[in-house]
């Protein structure tokens, strides 16, 4: 049995350890501000380390089969499903997510790890008859050592299934999990300690300025990809910069729209409109549709809707089944919740539901889901990205009107059209600026489809062939034809 406040080690050269300078990160459940345990605050010679360790090992590594590799990536998937009951509590606990959807997560990982692993024979080169006789060809080669960084929202999820495709394409790998919400990666680190060979998988747990930034800038870490908010990943692409050459892919934030058609039945646009805010995980989702464009003609029926949904999810132990809506994940996340609320009232966004801390709960750092109505694109709430349980509304006269203000912000992660005329759909969808675009749908992955942003979104596509061929590097090779020597 784990005691309460346990100590949970991160995994360095197969070993599972604590780091050198002996500070510890305490996480604590945000249900409750009651301490759940404790992870490594990594500095730079653990970074160091892991980096060394897997510069090591990455040579037998890549040196090992297509099939091998892919059969460590299944046993990987078979190991998180044999504990994905204990994983699943301790994230629960330690994110805040509610549990009904957050059971989806190991799931997801398992179907990434295995889509990857499929692929390792489609890591092809080309022939191009680029002159006559000879033979001109590319062959793809691992950078070596890969560095990846994720987020809190879904730690396990984005630690176990974004490490599938640099694995594959034969790179190893040092993870950063994130400093809020770590605990699961211990889990993760006990898993690829006894699945991959010593120094191929490395997890180093501690502060993003600290642990994520050595990461960056160590010189055998030429590829880096990264889940999380824009102002680190300029940060990153600044550390990256300062210090190599350096291929850098990020996943960052959106101010995702959902454009709803003038022909949408209100009670089915109401519904999509709070499916597509997450509120699951509180709506600290990066593709969470956190403004909703409704035409002026069925407005005021749409949003009292929504108003009546929102304010009917049950608020509540996000380990009860029944809950629809847990705590923010951090003090910081639920400060920042309540900054833009009071940002959007003096904007003069009409608050229409939520908006407040609910009562119920003496501790922890729970926020109402909030809705704003009249909002219009000069807001700041409507511009910027809270990463919460908070949906503006917007009204739109014609469908000029609807794109323009759907592109006014810097991002441009996801988009949602509702309507069942293809022309608007079509429409909209050509002029929407998002990467990932559901039309009739919201917050859906799909593995094989690339996901990922435009504008300040981010930069690169993951979940498909091309994340697996952008862990690799081309190397072109020219044999020349000459006449064979016989004896
Ligand atoms: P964050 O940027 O604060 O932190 C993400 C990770 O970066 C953490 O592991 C953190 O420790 C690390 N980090 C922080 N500073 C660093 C530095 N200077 N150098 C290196 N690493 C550093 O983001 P967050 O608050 O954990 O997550 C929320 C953000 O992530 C939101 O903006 C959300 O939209 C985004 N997100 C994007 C996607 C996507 O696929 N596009 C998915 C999930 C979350």
């Amino acid at each position: 049995m784990q005691t309460p406040f346990h100590q949970r080690p991160m995994l360095i050269d197969g070993e599972l350890c604590a780091g050198t300078g002996g500070e510890w990160l305490a996480s604590v459940d945000p249900a409750t501000e009651e301490p759940l345990g404790s992870v490594p605050a990594a500095d730079g010679a653990d970074v160091r380390r892991a980096v060394d360790a897997a510069s090591r090992a990455q040579p037998a590594w890549n040196a090992l089969a297509m099939a091998q590799r892919a059969e460590h990536l299944r046993s990987l998937g078979r190991a998180l499903g044999e504990r994905a009951d204990q994983i699943l509590d301790l994230e629960v606990r330690d994110t805040g997510n509610t549990i009904t959807k957050m059971r989806r997560d190991v799931a997801s990982a398992i179907r990434t790890l295995d889509y990857f692993a499929g692929l390792g024979l489609e890591i092809k080169g080309e022939t191009v008859p680029a002159s006559p006789g000879n033979l001109h060809l590319t062959l793809r080669e691992p950078y070596g050592v890969v560095g990846r960084i994720v987020p809190f929202n879904h730690p396990l999820m984005f630690a176990a299934s974004r490490i599938a495709a640099p694995l594959m394409a034969g790179n190893a790998i040092v993870v950063k999990p994130p400093e809020s919400s770590p605990l699961s990666a211990s889990v993760l680190a006990e898993i690829c300690r006894d699945v991959f060979p010593p120094g191929v998988v490395n997890l180093v747990t501690g502060l993003g300025p600290v642990a994520g930034d050595a990461l960056v800038r160590h010189p055998a870490v030429k590829r880096i990809a990264f889940i999380g908010s824009v102002q680190t990943g300029l940060a990153i692409q600044r550390a990256a910069a300062e210090t190599g050459v350096k291929h850098v892919t990020l996943e960052l934030g959106g101010k995702n729209p959902m454009l709803v058609g003038p022909d949408v039945d209100p009670a089915e646009a109401a519904a999509a409109a709070v499916a597509g805010m997450n509120f699951a995980w509180q709506g600290q989702s990066c593709g969470s549709t956190s403004r909703v464009l409704v035409p002026e003609s069925m407005y005021d029926e749409v949003l009292e809707r929504i108003v009546a949904a929102v304010d009917a999810l049950r608020l509540g132990d996000p380990r009860d089944p029944a809950s629809e809506m847990g705590p923010m994940n951090s003090r910081a996340q639920l400060d920042k919740v309540v900054r833009y609320v009071a940002v959007g009232r003096e904007d003069g966004a009409q608050l229409v539901a939520g908006g407040a801390r609910p009562a119920q709960f003496e501790r922890g750092f729970w926020h109402q889901p909030t809705v704003f109505a009249g909002v219009d694109m000069t807001m700041r709430i409507a511009r910027e990205e809270v990463f919460g349980p908070v949906l503006c509304v917007l009204r739109y006269r014609d469908v000029d009107e609807a794109v323009a203000a759907a592109n006014a912000t810097r991002y441009g992660l996801t988009a949602a059209i509702l309507t069942r005329d293809l022309d608007l759909a079509l429409y909209w969808a050509r002029r929407v600026q998002a990467g990932y675009v559901w039309v009739n749908g919201q917050s859906g992955h799909f593995a094989g489809t690339p996901f990922g942003g435009v504008k300040d979104s981010g930069t690169g596509r993951e979940e498909n062939l091309g994340e697996l061929l952008s862990y690799t590097e081309t190397k072109t090779l020219h044999l020349f034809a000459r006449e064979p020597a016989w004896p």
